[in-house]
């Protein structure tokens, strides 16, 4: 797949990477259908990865011979030569993936000899979803065994394969093309992401991912292709092509809003930890919903009661090096106007020489100090602390 077909694979309306907000919130699906996708710097850097990705998994995973080499060659370093977002950081990262896929499809090997790998698969899954496919990054089938591996680029937010809708419908896929020429007995789905050092899997019996597909998917593809069912807000509606002007999620959070905490006068600690819940949605929705005023504005389109004004703006220097030769002729001290020259910070060194690269040239020198004690939902995975009193006795925060 080239760059473009990669930034271009088709999306279905139902599609594998939106199924966790249509199968939540079946009428979003018909309601964003014609709303252009507006893709960020994220996205194509994730399809720069995916490409890169291709490449080096075609290199190691299929025989080939010498001119198929040098074709792969050639197209490696053509990509690095003229891909934007080629560096240290994506090198390191999508070679991280491609070592998890290798070792997992020489697992593959030891299981049966004629182990199938494909890439950059199409997934058909409309036997469960009207039009339903998707593109599936890696699959591989050995034995009893059915693998579909996902890379996942982006560190802004972590992604698991536990009970994962996408990875899911891309397996139904891939079980609907080859369960009929495989014995599969078990699906094993997992998602690499690699920025954030993160490999998560989970398994199901072909049994239990086809009454996920007969209970839950089907049902809700079916109300989603005919633009019924309810709207539900919920974490789905962060992907929600309408997630700052949808009325469903508005009335969502104004419910929240208008809870009323009965007496006594001190609202409890339980009290407290809902109100902190609504907290975390309502600064989420504020934020879309301020983006998506300034969207309109800056178009033109007035937003009632608001008005679009010239920001404030520092005064800049036009000619550096004008202003240089001034302060030099004028004999003024160089630490009066010059920055000291300092190290830059750990990520920004990671990404322009290489995680495992800097991690060898500062090998002692990198220390991580305990993190200051941070309020979380109690999903999240990190261990709770006792108290701060306990765990932090001899930490200074200040
Ligand atoms: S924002 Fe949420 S509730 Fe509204 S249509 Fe989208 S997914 Fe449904």
């Amino acid at each position: 797949m080239t760059q473009q077909a990669h930034a271009e694979r088709a999306h279905a309306l139902l599609s594998a990477s939106g199924a966790s907000r249509w199968i939540n919130c079946p009428p979003s699906a018909r309601l964003t259908e014609h709303i252009p996708e507006n893709r960020s710097e994220y996205a194509n850097e994730g399809t720069a990865a995916h490409e890169l990705s291709e490449i080096l998994l075609s290199r190691s995973l299929y025989p080939c011979n010498s001119k198929e080499r040098k074709r792969m060659a050639d197209l490696l370093e053509q990509f690095k030569a003229t891909n934007p977002y080629y560096g240290p950081e994506m090198e390191n990262a999508v070679q991280d993936y491609v070592d998890v896929v290798n070792e997992r499809f020489m697992e593959a090997k030891s299981r049966s000899s004629a182990a199938l790998v494909l890439l950059e698969e199409r997934l058909d899954y409309s036997e469960w979803v009207p039009d339903g496919y998707g593109t599936g990054d890696v699959v591989l089938i050995s034995d009893v065994v059915l693998e579909v591996i996902d890379l996942k680029y982006g560190k802004g937010v972590p992604v698991s394969a536990v009970g994962n809708p996408q990875i899911r419908l891309y397996a139904l896929g891939a079980w609907s093309a080859y369960g009929y020429l495989y014995d599969i007995q078990e699906v094993r789905m997992t998602i690499v992401q690699p920025r954030l050092d993160s490999v998560s899997s989970d398994t199901m019996s072909i049994e239990e991912l086809t009454e996920w597909a007969e209970s839950v998917v089907k049902p809700a593809a079916t109300l989603a292709d005919a633009g019924e069912g309810e709207f539900k807000a919920g974490d789905h509606c962060r992907w929600c092509k309408v997630k700052a002007n949808c009325r469903a999620r508005a009335d969502e959070n104004m419910k929240a809003l208008a809870h009323e905490f009965k007496d006594p006068a001190l609202l409890d600690n339980e009290e407290i930890g809902s109100i902190l819940y609504i907290t975390e949605q309502l600064k989420a929705w504020a934020k879309d919903v301020e983006d998506y005023a300034f969207e309109q504005a800056k178009k033109g389109n007035k937003i009632p009661q608001w008005k679009l004004v010239e920001g404030r703006s520092n005064r800049v220097i036009t000619d550096k090096a004008a202003a240089r030769f001034s302060f030099e002729i004028a004999d003024v001290d160089m630490d009066k106007y010059l920055k000291p020259q300092e190290l830059l910070g750990i990520g920004d060194m990671e990404k322009n020489i290489g995680k495992k690269e800097l991690a060898k040239l500062l090998d002692g020198l990198i220390f991580k100090p305990q993190g200051k004690p941070v309020l979380v939902p109690e999903t999240d995975k990190r261990p709770e602390l006792n108290s701060i009193d306990g765990d932090f006795a001899d930490e200074d925060f200040t």
